[in-house]
């Protein structure tokens, strides 16, 4: 009896584009997979870019053909078979087992002109295979397309309110290089149904497990089962994926003579003795800072369709602070974080310009605090000199960490999550309730001020808002006591 091809998304075949083991996993184990906060804040943009591309292409009589396998080919056929002339969203067409979905398809003389929408501020290499597999199951079913095109985020587009995201997005006609892309879909076809009907393939990990996407299997085919896993060496995934191939799944593994980096030597040599590595430098640098010492941290969002007036795409907003003061013999600890959903930088800057006084080194740990005062200082003219003078007030705790300090746990991170189990084991992000990262911090605010969070659970997502801020600059104040 034949075996019937097995049926693929599109997005399956740029899983077996980027590794056929991948796809593999995906069919028959998807349950070793990991998917990050980060993935599912990308998925979330997805959703928020489709309901304004929708908007923007919509008329008052365009159809959206609703997801539900059983239905959604036969309601995609009814619409071409009766001469619809109107735009289609999320349009279902199969050919040869391929299943893929159209953001937009608008009317155009006598076929369609079809748009792909992407959460992305530039068109990628694998968009336009993207883009071709769809349009090679588009023609193949028999439309005539008229033109293929991928429409993007423009990063330099203002939002102006009143729902208004005309601009938004960019468009780009990629048909002509699609077209040239046709046989490749063919290959990439038999390659995907080769890696689910076949038995698992065994490819060496390297750079394909970040790109285009992070694959959720990196837990799983990664070497972890081991102190100090060969990852924590750092450097490209592409050399570490060499070392795996050796045979090398611990640091303690590697021969000396294959780390180039003064980094990756570094850590090797730390690690091998096994015991940290702490120079005088941070104690000199940090017991000479002045008192009183502000310790600083921010909580941004940055939605990839802005919500408030006068912002961008993906502009890092501050919607939150912390700051621990410390003088000689005392700490207190002041915040700000306002939910009511109306924009907050400019109370948030006001009230920081006053918290952070006129004097006193500000602490920060890397610099990203600096580029979101001077994010403030572009919103505000009329704060900028009393923001600048913040500016010059900066102190970057990470450099001085990454120049005197490495434990082999922190496994080649000197991010503030990597370095504070070591040197204050009795605090632990691990033990927060709820938010313990950014990624969930930004995506808890937003749930916040959403129109459909109730009471309880407003207050439940403020108090891990204050809590996980509090606790980042709680860390500095550990660090900062540690080297001193
Ligand atoms: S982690 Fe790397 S090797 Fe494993 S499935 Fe993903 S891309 Fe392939």
């Amino acid at each position: 009896m034949a075996t019937r091809a097995p049926y693929l998304s599109k997005s399956r075949l740029i899983s077996a584009w980027q590794c056929p083991k991948k796809l593999h996993l995906e069919k028959h184990f998807p349950e070793l997979g990991d998917v990050s906060a980060q993935t599912e804040s990308l998925f979330e943009s997805g959703h928020r870019v489709g309901a304004v591309a929708q908007a923007l292409y919509g008329t008052a009589d365009s159809v959206e053909v609703a997801f539900d396998f059983k239905t959604m080919l036969a309601e995609t056929q009814a619409l071409i078979e009766r001469g619809a002339d109107l735009p289609i969203f999320e349009a279902s067409f199969r050919y040869e087992g391929v299943l893929v979905r159209v953001d937009v398809m608008l009317p155009d003389a006598d076929g369609w002109r079809v748009i792909e929408v992407k959460s992305s501020t530039s068109v990628k290499d694998y968009h336009v295979l993207d883009c071709a597999i769809q349009d090679w199951v588009l023609r193949n079913s028999g439309i005539n397309v008229t033109s293929i095109s991928l429409a993007h985020i423009n990063n330099q587009f203002v939002y102006l309110g009143d729902n208004n995201y005309e601009g938004l997005l960019l468009e780009n006609d990629l048909t002509d290089d699609v077209r040239r892309l046709e046989p490749r879909v063919v290959e990439l076809l038999a390659k995907a149904r080769a890696a689910v009907t076949g038995p698992i393939l065994e490819v060496n990990v390297g750079a394909q497990c970040n790109s285009p996407y992070e694959c959720q299997f990196i837990g799983h085919c990664w070497p972890g089962d081991t102190r100090y896993p060969i990852t924590g060496l750092g450097g490209s995934k592409a050399k570490l994926g060499n070392f795996v191939a050796l045979g090398y799944h611990d640091i303690l593994d590697v021969d000396e003579s294959c780390l180039t980096s003064a980094t990756q030597q570094r850590i090797y040599r730390v690690t091998c003795k096994g015991e940290p590595e702490i120079l005088d430098g941070a104690h000199q640098a940090l017991t000479a800072l002045p008192y009183p010492r502000y310790y600083l941290d921010f909580e941004t969002i940055g939605p990839v369709v802005p919500i408030w007036k006068g912002t961008r795409p993906f502009q890092a907003i501050p919607v939150q602070w912390s700051v621990h003061i410390e003088d000689e013999g005392s700490l207190r600890h002041e915040e700000f974080l306002d939910l009511s959903g109306e924009p907050p930088m400019r109370a948030l800057a006001e009230r920081l310009i006053a918290v952070l006084g006129d004097r006193g080194p500000v602490l920060m740990y890397t610099n990203y605090e600096l580029q979101v005062i001077n994010n403030l200082i572009e919103m505000f003219d009329d704060l900028a000199d009393s923001l600048r003078a913040i500016v010059a007030r900066l102190f970057d705790l990470h450099p001085v960490v990454k120049d005197n300090y490495y434990h082999p746990d922190m496994l080649g991170s000197w991010s503030i999550k990597a370095v504070l189990p070591c040197i204050a084991p009795q605090l632990s992000y691990a033990a927060l309730d709820g938010i313990k990262e950014g990624t969930a911090a930004s995506e808890g605010f937003l749930e916040a001020i959403g129109p459909g969070v109730d009471v309880a659970r407003k207050a439940e997502l403020r108090g891990q808002l204050l809590r996980y801020c509090k606790f980042d600059t709680e860390a500095m104040v550990a660090i900062v006591r540690f080297f001193s």
